[in-house]
């Protein structure tokens, strides 16, 4: 008996579908999860003792790999002193230093736990401070699992075609408003209609939750010319780009500035880290310094912060560009085996990440990503994964690469690619 399969048992028992996050129980691949035991490097093995090369590093925190010395050095160092206090600490104010300088936008950050409380808490500081209560977001974005934002989302709610989600009420979506990705015309209409009432848009500067879609040339300054034309708040949610896209994430390298940000992923080096930041005279309006309430037991936590300066530092001198050459190389080889195959095959890739959509495309939104062959998505997965080549379990996520990576990594996932059938 695997043992993946009987704690996937004893787990179903006890945790609702036996897993913590829904795209976990690999319920989109028509395939059972499979438990890890431990990661080094750009490799994970799983509790049967089986060797894969990760493509999903956590969705995405491990931008350096498992375990890299310096990050882990950090954290152990950290967790002898104690792993929670409650109170101040040097090392959240480290980071938060280290998060203003590395994003021109941001004067002030908020650390909160996660990607879902830092979108949460920038939307509701973006209603206290404009007094006002809609919110825009696009179609398959997806911006964590708080009420206002499952509206139309992408990631999991995408992967399992949950329209929308029982536990909202009516009352809770009613202000969020919808636009297509790369849609300014959209978004000028809803504006137009409610020129007023919208506090914010909020977007992913690339969207990774329906498959990776980059912005069309042009939406993200579009985007920031009707919020000044309205008086909304431009939020990029960077949860995914931020140190990603480039060590100013997507504003640094599309050159537009949102007023605030949110974090989360690889500013936590792997562990339980979001944050929320932006211009000062919006961020002072949060408590304690002003009236808009947003708090945290484990907020800044030491060991998290550690890790998470151990992982910018290490990053402040990596060499993403040639992360990107050798990433963009990689994905184009992989779509040329599958098209000689016959599968219809649209390849997004932006700096270390790519999705390929089994369409012809091209993918610019979340209609055209809908169009792409999920029954296809899921063999090759099953495919990959045997041959020990993990991946996302859904076609609507971002593959994601890591410093870590090793061409021989790129060779034997190749060579796995070569050998599948669709
Ligand atoms: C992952 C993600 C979130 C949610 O972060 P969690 O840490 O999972 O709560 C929010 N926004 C984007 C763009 C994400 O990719």
């Amino acid at each position: 008996m695997q043992t993946s399969r009987t704690l996937f048992e004893r787990a179903s028992r006890c945790i609702p579908g036996g897993v913590n996050s829904p795209v976990r129980a690999c319920l989109g691949v028509s395939a059972e999860p499979v438990f890890i035991s431990k990661g080094y490097g750009s490799r994970i093995t799983d509790v049967d003792g089986k060797e894969y090369i990760d493509f999903v590093m956590s969705w995405g925190p491990l931008l350096l790999g498992h375990c890299h010395p310096e990050v882990l050095n950090a954290a152990l160092e950290a967790l002898e002193n104690g792993s929670s206090f409650g109170a101040p600490c040097e090392g959240e104010v480290l980071l938060a230093e280290k998060l203003c300088n590395a994003l021109p936008s941001v004067d002030m950050v908020r650390m909160v736990n996660s990607g879902t409380e830092a979108t949460m808490s920038a939307l509701r500081l973006a209603r206290g401070y404009t007094g006002r209560a809609k919110v825009l977001k696009f179609e398959g974005c997806y911006h964590g699992h708080a009420d206002a934002f499952l509206a139309s989302a992408g990631s999991g709610v995408a992967t399992l075609s949950i329209p929308g989600t029982p536990g909202v009420p009516p009352a809770t979506v009613q202000d969020t408003l919808l636009a297509p990705y790369n849609d300014l015309e959209a978004v000028r209409c809803l504006f137009e209609k409610c020129p007023d009432e919208i506090a914010a848009i909020i977007v992913e500067p690339m969207a990774g939750n329906m498959g990776l879609v980059p912005p069309a040339e042009g939406f993200l300054q579009g985007l920031r010319d009707l919020c000044d034309a309205y008086g909304a708040l431009l939020i990029f949610d960077e949860v995914i780009t931020g140190f990603r896209l480039s060590y100013s994430g997507a504003q640094g390298r599309f050159g537009v500035t949102p007023d605030l940000t949110t974090l989360g992923k690889i500013i936590g080096g792997g562990f339980p880290v979001g944050a929320y930041g932006g211009k000062r005279e919006i961020m002072e309006r949060i408590a304690p310094c002003g009236d808009v309430y947003q708090a945290g037991t484990l907020s800044g936590n030491p060991v998290a912060m550690a890790a998470g300066l151990a992982t910018l530092e290490a990053l402040e001198l990596a060499n993403y560009d040639g992360l990107e050459a050798r990433t963009r190389a990689f994905a184009g080889e992989i779509a040329s085996i599958l098209r000689e195959k016959g599968a219809p095959v649209t390849l997004n890739t932006l700096a270390s990440m790519y999705t390929l959509f089994f369409t012809e495309g091209p993918v610019t939104d979340f209609a055209s990503a809908k169009t792409a062959n999920g029954d296809m998505y899921a063999s090759f997965y099953r495919q990959m994964r045997d041959a020990g080549v993990y991946l996302a379990p859904s076609g609507f996520e971002c593959t994601m690469v890591s410093f870590a990576h090793t061409e021989r990594d790129f060779d034997q996932a190749l060579e796995a690619v070569r050998n599948v059938h669709l």
